[in-house]
């Protein structure tokens, strides 16, 4: 299984180290088949030692540049960096990336040989006009997207489960990843959308689910190595 915690726009620099630590002392009884990434903010990149990955929330498609406000790929091959977050609905909704801008992200770290964790995901209202207008619109989302690159995961994460507490039913989880599994064969999908300690054994017993990402239930290390080791 794959366990990957976002922590978008929270914990510092000293307090993911703290996190960090803990985490690596938890994550000594996890079973060595199972995958974790962490995908802390910017600010607190850096190398740290333990039984895990660090991946870059976002990152400009650039080596270097008049990008202000940005970092790329100089920024993160000091640390080592080499898998990123790509596609999340919050930058797709509040930093206005378009498929075309995902897509065009997606091309530059592919080309660098990045590990990417693509996710996609429907509102509400797609939800509710149907399972076939949820997979029309989550196919438009792999527009661009060369889904049979090897270093690809997929994370399928409902927008109206993320944040909310509501996390999709095991039927809603079942059928979609059954229906995108068709459409990406081979790569791993994980699940997102308010995955805590209480769902992480129902979710993950899913077919079709190899994986969770994890935002709200991630920021606690108690938390997320519960998740971890379920
Ligand atoms: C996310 O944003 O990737 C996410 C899954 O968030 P949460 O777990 O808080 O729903």
């Amino acid at each position: 299984m794959i366990f990957a915690a976002n922590f978008k726009t929270n914990h510092t620099r000293k307090s993911t180290e703290l996190y960090i630590h803990d985490l690596h002392v938890k994550l000594r009884a996890k079973n060595p088949e199972d995958t974790v990434y962490i995908f802390p903010p910017s600010t607190a990149l850096d190398h740290y030692e333990g039984d895990f990955t660090i991946g870059t929330q976002n990152a400009y498609p650039a080596h270097n540049g008049a990008y202000t406000g940005e970092i790329g790929l100089e920024q993160l091959d000091e640390f080592d960096i080499k898998t990123i977050l790509i596609g999340h609905s919050e930058r797709r909704e509040y930093m206005d990336e378009t498929q075309e801008k995902v897509a065009e992200k997606f091309s530059f770290f592919q080309a660098e040989g990045y590990e990417i964790i693509y996710c996609i995901g429907e509102p509400l209202e797609i939800r509710e006009k149907g399972f076939e207008a949820v997979m029309q619109y989550l196919l438009s989302q792999f527009d661009g997207i060369d889904i049979g690159y090897e270093k690809l995961i997929v994370a399928y994460e409902p927008i109206w489960a993320i944040g909310t507490g509501r996390s999709a039913t095991v039927e809603e989880i079942s059928d979609t990843h059954r229906a995108l599994k068709k459409a990406i064969s081979d790569k791993p999908l994980l699940y997102g959308g308010s995955v805590k300690p209480a769902n992480i054994k129902e979710i993950i017993s899913i077919a079709g689910v190899d994986g969770v990402l994890v935002g709200s239930a991630s920021l606690d290390a108690g938390s997320f190595s519960e998740m971890v080791l379920a």
